[in-house]
């Protein structure tokens, strides 16, 4: 398979980073993960469009366009004769002399690569377990930032403990998932943290919110307690790669009666409808 390095298609032993790359270095870039059903991008728009604002909110001024980058992709899909699978891309600030502040001059380094994976099947039918860790990361969890080390550490911890996703809080309010939104489901009501500094506006979240109409169940963006959860009928994680991904027990407490929601069961057909009306599979 073929990697895309800014605008040239090498293969991957042929692909070199910098040591002073500045995402090496500092993880001074943003990201994105795009799932992709069937040979087709699924939400690509939005997710290249979330890269542009990550990158405007950390200066960075991209080399290109969104339109550019998507022709880019789709070629390097085609090129891998991608099906079902992802592709992972990121820009860094590029390489200059070590030092914290921006340098004047440097190129951003694109780079991008395709993966098959398969949806989470198994998961999403008999859902999985999650821990409860403090969010300790910064105040700006809206950015897609390579700089993940807060994540990984509740990951981490989590794995370590025998669970599948870290639900994070802060001082009892929970955010999100180490790398997932949560989703709470109350008395036929679903809740979610609004999308402000602390967590990253998931594209899974947007479509979630919008299959919520469509199914006929309301939901508020307002922030849960900890306890909340614990209490709750239903919970699940969202993200690009997990998608709808029910979770059936937290820490030692069994979510509901133990096994995925109805809610959470219609929103995973539901979903499964956006990506057939989309990709056509
Ligand atoms: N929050 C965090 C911290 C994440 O890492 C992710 C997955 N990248 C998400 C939320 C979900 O975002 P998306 O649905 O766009 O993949």
């Amino acid at each position: 398979g073929k990697i895309l390095v800014n605008d040239q298609f090498i293969s991957r032993e042929e692909g070199s980073i910098d040591i002073e790359d500045r995402g090496y270095q500092f993880g001074d870039g943003v990201y994105e993960v795009i799932r992709v059903y069937g040979g087709k991008m699924f939400t690509g728009k939005e997710h290249l469009t979330r890269l542009f604002e990550s990158s405007k909110k950390i200066l960075l001024e991209l080399p290109f366009t969104q339109e550019e980058l998507t022709a880019k992709l789709q070629e390097l899909m085609e090129m891998n004769k991608l099906h079902t699978g992802t592709i992972y891309l990121q820009v860094t600030r590029g390489a200059a002399p070590r030092q914290h502040q921006f340098p004047g001059q440097s190129k951003p380094v694109l780079t991008a690569y395709t993966k098959e994976v398969g949806r989470p099947e198994e998961g999403m039918n008999k859902g999985m377990t999650a821990t409860v860790a403090d969010d300790v990361r910064w105040l700006r969890c809206d950015i897609k930032s390579l700089n993940l080390l807060g994540n990984l550490l509740a990951k981490q911890e989590a794995m370590a403990n025998g669970s599948f996703e870290a639900i994070l809080h802060r001082d009892g309010t929970v955010t999100e998932g180490s790398s997932s939104n949560v989703f709470i489901i109350k008395d036929n009501q679903l809740h979610t943290h609004p999308a402000t500094n602390l967590i990253l506006n998931g594209i899974t979240r947007r479509v979630i919110l919008q299959l919520c109409n469509e199914i006929g169940l309301t939901y508020k963006e307002e922030a849960f307690s900890v306890e909340e959860l614990y209490a709750a009928d239903e919970v699940f994680m969202a993200s690009t790669t997990a998608e709808i991904m029910p979770l059936v027990q937290v820490r030692d407490v069994p979510v509901g009666d133990g096994k995925p929601g109805e809610w959470t069961k219609k929103l995973q057909v539901a979903f499964k409808g956006a990506i057939q009306q989309q990709c056509g599979e």
